[in-house]
Parts: structure tokens; sequence; C-alpha cells
């Protein structure tokens, strides 16, 4: 039996397709291993949102292919499809995907035989195939989402691929295309495999979830509203932009028992002429009032913001708008990114590049905030009741999220992995995982 082990670099979304290319794989008879082992063949599905992610990819692939250089080398993903000649430069690569050939990566490694692998002879030295197609084609969508060849307890489904916004810093429209989405019946129909996989939670992906529209005019609340139909315990919307996430969303997730009171919204900047720079589609008053709206609504809500630091033309001044713009909400956690400039993006060219000393700084300040957001959090939900899905075993402790995404940790009981508990948060300590107690 052939053996492949596929490794993913980057968000979500591509977790979620490396999930569906591994079934295609198993399904096929081929033998799927943990990243590191020797197989007969190596995918990694890359990421190029940062200069660093790039990095990342070059280095997993020189040293799987010192550990093992016989294994056939399939790169594919957002690096792949927008430099593959870059990643041709490593001696050893065989093929190379774009971001929509992934879901073509079988079909190819079997070529006309269809029940053998018969492509997957070592090219000589030097030598890569590259197969990139052009992403604004015909409105192609490849379906994903995780399925029981994973391990996790929390499944991923794709719901929309691409991004018709243009912000200035950002290179995934290029990487992944327009926006697209998959039709409403075919996402329901995934979620149900899902769910008779048995996954308790679906965490809904995409890159612009909040902009999708399928050709017949279904808009992402409809989507909401059909997936709210479905006999599932937990929906998460992942990342949603702020002028998506509109008032009936928000009732929707009110209302029902399925939607988690969890919102992962992207600020970038607090500065107004820094969020003017990025190109984004909203101001900081939009964003402070959708924020309060949330609080309104949903005040148990968890609130996570996206935000950039070091963005061309960012004084000390626009930082200390953006520190105190976010210190001034009332958000749960922050996820804190530097700038990093990517070829073809319209930021290139920004005047006054920040320091990466200046970068330091400015992400230390972010990530303390952070914490001290967090921690109120967790304290404001001291002695609430919630339900828990809990994940695996650890150290004697099993772990799991809350709806509104508190960790909460308690002694671990087997028969607890992959099960939902009501639960009494107890004392919190900071930002770690929060003790709790079963409530029969
Ligand atoms: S909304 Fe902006 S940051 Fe997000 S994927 Fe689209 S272009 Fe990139």
């Amino acid at each position: 039996m052939k053996s492949v082990s596929i490794h993913t670099v980057g968000c979500k979304l591509n977790y979620s397709e490396s999930s569906y290319i591994s079934r295609q794989f198993t399904e096929k008879g081929v033998e799927l291993k943990p990243f590191g082992e020797k197989t007969d063949i190596f995918i990694l599905n890359t990421c190029t949102v940062t200069a660093q992610a790039d990095r990342e990819c070059r280095q997993l692939i020189r040293s799987v292919l010192r550990n093992n250089p016989d294994t056939f080398v399939v790169i594919t993903g957002c690096y792949a499809q927008l430099r593959p000649n870059e990643i041709a430069e490593i001696d050893g690569v065989d093929l190379i995907f774009g971001s929509d050939d992934k879901f073509r990566i079988i079909d190819y490694l079997f070529g006309e035989q269809k029940d053998t692998l018969s492509c997957i002879d070592k090219k000589p030295s030097g030598k890569t195939d590259i197969i990139i197609s052009s992403l604004n084609g015909g409105g192609f969508i490849g379906e994903a989402y995780s399925s029981d060849v994973d391990s996790r307890t929390r499944a991923f489904l794709k719901i929309q691929d691409g991004c018709d916004y243009n912000c200035s810093f950002c290179t995934i429209p290029l990487a992944r295309g327009k926006s697209r989405s998959l039709a409403l019946e075919k996402v329901i129909e995934n979620a149900q495999k899902i769910i008779d996989y048995g996954y308790k939670e679906i965490i809904l992906t995409g890159v612009n979830i909040g902009d999708y529209s399928d050709e017949s005019g279904n808009t992402f609340f409809n989507l909401l509203c059909g997936l709210n139909k479905l006999n599932i315990s937990r929906i998460r919307i992942s990342s949603i932009e702020p002028n998506l996430l509109n008032a009936d969303i928000l009732n929707l997730v009110k209302t029902s028992d399925k939607f988690c009171n969890h919102f992962h919204i992207p600020l970038q900047s607090g500065s107004p002429e820094i969020l003017n720079l990025m190109r984004r589609r909203y101001n900081v008053n939009l964003y402070e009032e959708l924020i309060n709206k949330i609080s309104e609504i949903i005040p148990e809500a968890g609130i996570g913001v996206d935000v950039i630091i070091g963005f061309p033309g960012e004084t000390d001044y626009h930082f200390n708008e953006t520190y105190d713009f976010i210190n001034s909400l009332t958000v749960s956690y922050l996820h804190v990114f530097s700038y990093s400039e990517r070829p073809d993006t319209r930021s290139v060219g920004l005047p006054m590049k920040v320091s990466t000393f200046d970068k330091k700084v400015r992400s230390k300040k972010l990530r303390e905030l952070s914490e001290v957001k967090k921690s109120s959090f967790y304290k404001i939900n001291e002695g609430k009741y919630a339900e828990v899905l809990f994940e695996t075993e650890k150290n004697g402790y099993i772990e799991g999220w809350t709806g509104n995404y508190v960790r909460t940790r308690i002694k671990a009981d087997v028969k607890m992995e992959n099960e939902i508990f009501k639960v009494k948060l107890l004392k919190s300590e900071g930002i770690k995982p929060v003790e709790c107690e079963i409530i029969k």
C-alpha cells in the first residue's frame, strides 16, 4: 500500500482543503500517515500571507527532502499559486499545483490508470512540473470540509473562497481569486456529512465568509438559517468583516441554540488615517457601533479582534490611536500581526516603512493589552453556567471551549472526549484555562 502525508501551513480554509484532499487519497486506498513519517508522497498545502509563511514553507520542504529524499514532493496552496518558480528552485520538488488545481492532485497522480498511483516516480534533478490555472476562469470553487481522517473535535466547513475586496496589504485575492460561494444546498449536504462523522461543532470557513452569495442569490444570512435547521450542537462563525455582520445575523445568533455567541472581527487598525491607507471598507465609528450593538444584543458574547501593527506610515501617534481605541472597546482577545510587505500589493509603494524595532515594541504592547482583555473576560465569566465541547485529554486534564470562547479545563475522564457537558465556571486565573465543574 502506498502512503501519503499532507501538511498544512496557514488558515482554517487551508486545513479544511487538506482534510478534503486527505480523504480523496484514503478513499483510493492510499495510507495516510502523520507528518514526519517516511511516505511515498508528501503534499504541502502552503500559505503566503506573510514573508515568514513563505520562509516556513521552504524550510519544511527542505527538511522533508533531507529526511526522505525519495519521497514524491507535491506543493500546492497560495504560495504555490503566486511564486511557483521560487519553490521549483528547491531541488527535489516534483510537482507544483495552484490554488484551484489542488483538488485535481489525486487524478494527476493516478493518471490514466485510475486504480494505481502511476505518476509518482521522482523527477530528474532540477525538473519540476508546474500546473497553475488562472483563478478567475469560471467561478470554480473546490468544496472542502473536515472529515474522519482528522483527529480534531471541531470541524471546518468551507462555504466560500476568494475575495473582491482590495485591502492594500493583502495578497489573498491574488492567491485565491475573486469571491465565489458553494451552492447553499451543497454546503448543507457537506454539513450533514460532518454531522454523520460524529462532529459536535462546525466552524464555517472561507476567505470573506460574510460576502457569501451563491448563484441562486442566497446570502450569508440565508445560509445560516439553512444550517440552523440541522441536527448539530454548535455552529461557529469564524472571521467575519465588520461591515458584513448585520443585525439579522446577530439576532439569529441570539435566538438560536446552535450558533456560538462568539465573533472574530478584523479591525486591523484603530487609526482613521491608517484604515484609509489600508483601503478597509469601514471606519472606526462603524466598528465601535458594531461592538456596542453586539454587547447590547448578546452581552455574554466573546469578541476577538485582528489587528496589524507596523503598516507603512504608522507613527507612534497612529499606534496610540489604535491602542486607545481597542482599549475602549468591550472585546475579549486580540490576534496581533506585524505588517509584512507582500509583492504586487498596493501598499508596496507606500513610504515611511516602520522599523523592525518599532514593530516589536508595538506588537508587545498589544499582546499585553490582549492578555488584559482576555483575563477580564474570563473573570466576568466566573460562576457562570455554560456548555463546553471537551476535546482531548492532556496531562490528566481535558480542555474545551465554551460557546463564547472561554477556554476551560477539568480533571480528565476519558468518556468526556468529543462530548458537550453543562458546566459551572469556577475561579479564573489570568488567561489560563478556567477550571470548571460538571453540572449534573
Ligand atoms: S477582506 Fe481584505 S484582508 Fe480580507 S481577504 Fe479580502 S482583501 Fe484580504
